[in-house]
């Protein structure tokens, strides 16, 4: 009898899909048909952090669990912290009784962004200026380090839109205005996620281990076009100009292997994306061959009706049945499963797609090794904000950087800066604000301003690393006419630009630089050389001030690393960057890009002088 209950055990617990030799297909079919609807569902759908616990986890076999909009467990936690806390909500999932580990996702859109001490790379519209793909592949693999160093294993990026309009408050998570550049820089994708096999079949997801995370191509699909730039609004283009500008990295994204792709809050020609089943389900799914899952933004199904949540059983319907598979930010947790639970059994949503969408999600998980390790440890917490990884940022941060103007007209070039004068005025609260530097989706969502919120060095404290131990570097956030008259400066650098924002906060018609921005330039520039570095997310009004600037760099959000715009200026380095956007003379001008007909820039696309580095 003892023999016969050992015999009976050990054959009960030999699960196919828990075995990792068998064959992918045969994993997730063995799981799913061991699955009830309940757990089905459950896996469709992403909490957030705050509302997951892993009592919530078990009771409704959560698949997912985010930290949505940056949202940390508390200041400045370690990477202990994280990985304690990913963990604890994970167990949750594995005391289920099919042990399916739910996957943690964050916005490491620059980084992890959202991690105190980690490094902070440029955002894209710095990145798309260097055309360097293979540096942003770099950058991609970093920053999977740090990831995992804190026990994540997924990330909502790369952002691929292509931003057609500045006044866009995204437009700063764009790498460029031209799909090509766009198309180019998902080369990060294979560097957030290792290099898929080249005989891997098209549109199958691909993560390398323990040291990769799951990447996510956003946002599907013409986020960038919407008309005034205005955010989640409407894209109004035809069929040719969608395929040919905003879905061509989408095809590079799936070759490359992408794991996941999130479908856009915005419109196309007045449909909601959360509900076009032709182009998630017809053309994604069915002509791209993608075969990872998809992923709703935050809350979006809400969104498919106007008002918002006018009949939410329509939005679960609509979205589902479009070809979300998963569900992003329940905060109506119960009512979300409880209405996809009626729908189903009621037939108004058929199994068959509930099944596609699990068998996605469960190919991710069985892919990237989750069921052989979900749970985290600290093997790789050196990694977070390595002085290795400093570098590649400071890299990425010179090789972003934008000389639009060197010299007046008649006189010598200004840039580079000598190391060694008596006195240099460093002037503007953007020379002194790490935060700023950063820009949103930094700690914070929307991004804060100050140096406390996380390690790194400000522009400020580049220059005075920089300069010879005689100059003396002086700093004033605001200086008045006459304190630059009475003072004998060799020359100025005057830091300006703009605040940091996100999405729906971030769009501005107007794209002034902030205040006192125009006053500093007005009371230095014209008075003493000066150079000045615009801090912003995206080309702003500058044409008024112009004329009394010496020399003009685009900085865009350069992250943490100030000291590569040191390298710069003082010439350790030489100017290289393109504009990857178009650089407007007068708002009223947009929307305008590359190609347009009555082209009439500021500074054109493709725009950036150079210098030879100092030797020293
Ligand atoms: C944004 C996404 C982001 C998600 C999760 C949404 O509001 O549109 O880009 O990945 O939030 O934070």
């Amino acid at each position: 009898m003892g023999f016969l209950l050992l015999c009976f055990c050990t054959e009960a617990v030999y699960m196919k899909y828990k075995d990792p030799k068998q064959p992918l297909n045969v994993r997730i079919r063995d799981l799913m048909n061991r699955m009830s609807l309940e757990e089905k569902i459950g896996q469709m759908t992403q909490i957030e952090k705050h509302v997951a616990s892993p009592q919530i986890m078990k009771k409704y076999f959560i698949g997912s669990v985010l930290s949505g909009g940056g949202s940390v467990p508390f200041p400045k936690a370690t990477a202990a912290d994280w990985v304690k806390m990913v963990n604890e909500i994970q167990k949750g999932s594995l005391s289920t009784r099919l042990g399916i580990p739910m996957i943690y996702g964050i916005d490491a859109v620059h980084g992890h962004n959202n991690v105190y001490k980690a490094t902070i790379f440029p955002h894209n519209v710095g990145l798309g200026v260097t055309r360097d793909p293979q540096l942003v592949k770099r950058i991609g693999a970093a920053t999977a380090l740090e990831v995992r160093a804190t026990g994540i294993p997924y990330t909502f990026a790369p952002c691929i839109a292509v931003c057609r309009d500045p006044r866009w408050g995204r437009c700063y998570e764009s790498y460029s205005e031209d799909h090509r550049i766009v198309q180019a820089m998902t080369e990060i994708i294979p560097g957030l996620q290792g290099d898929a096999p080249a005989n891997s079949r098209k549109g199958v997801p691909f993560v390398a281990g323990k040291t990769k995370v799951a990447a996510c191509a956003k946002h599907f699909v013409g986020d960038g076009g919407t008309t005034k730039g205005i955010d989640e609004n409407n894209t109004v283009i035809d069929v040719n100009g969608l395929l040919n500008i905003h879905m061509p990295a989408y095809i590079d994204s799936i070759l490359k292997g992408v794991s996941t792709i999130m479908v856009s809050y915005s419109s196309w020609n007045g449909k909601r994306m959360h509900a076009n089943r032709d182009l998630i389900t017809g053309f994604l799914k069915g002509k791209l061959k993608f075969r990872g899952f998809v992923i709703s933004d935050w809350e979006a199904i809400d969104k498919i009706t106007e008002p918002p949540r006018a009949n939410y059983s329509y939005s679960v319907q609509a979205g589902v049945l479009a070809g979300l598979d998963m569900i992003m930010g329940q905060e109506n947790l119960v009512e979300f499963l409880d209405d996809l639970a009626f729908q189903v059994r009621n037939n108004i949503i058929p199994v068959s797609r509930i099944d596609d969408a699990v068998k996605r999600i469960l190919r991710v998980k069985f892919v990237m090794g989750l069921f052989e390790n979900p749970l985290a440890d600290l093997s790789l917490a050196n990694q977070l904000g390595s002085q290795e990884h400093r570098e590649l940022a400071r890299e990425a941060v010179r090789k972003s950087l934008v000389l639009l103007k060197n010299g007046k007209v008649t006189s010598q070039p200004v840039l580079p800066l000598p190391k060694k004068v008596a006195k240099i005025l460093v002037a503007g609260i953007h020379a002194d604000n790490l935060g700023y530097q950063c820009g949103g989706w930094t700690i914070s969502w929307q991004g804060i301003g100050g140096n406390d919120l996380t390690t790194g060095t400000t522009i400020l404290n580049a220059v005075k690393n920089t300069v010879h131990p005689s100059t003396q570097v002086v700093y004033q956030d605001n200086p008045d006419v006459n304190f630059v008259k009475s003072n004998h400066f060799s020359y100025a650098v005057v830091v300006v630009g703009e605040k940091p924002y996100a999405e729906m906060f971030g769009d501005s018609a107007n794209l002034t630089i902030a205040e006192p921005g125009p006053s500093i330039i007005s009371n230095v520039c014209g008075i003493v050389k000066c150079v000045v570095v615009v801090v912003s997310g995206r080309p702003v009004v500058i044409e008024p001030y112009l004329a009394n600037i010496d020399a003009l760099v685009a900085a865009w959000l350069p992250g943490s690393e100030g000291q590569g715009v040191a390298d710069v200026l003082f010439g350790n380095y030489g100017f290289t960057g393109k504009l990857a956007r178009t650089w407007f003379k007068s708002v009223d001008q947009l929307p305008m890009n590359v190609g347009d007909p009555h082209y009439d820039p500021l500074f054109p696309f493709g725009f950036g002088l150079t210098t030879v580095p100092v030797k020293s």
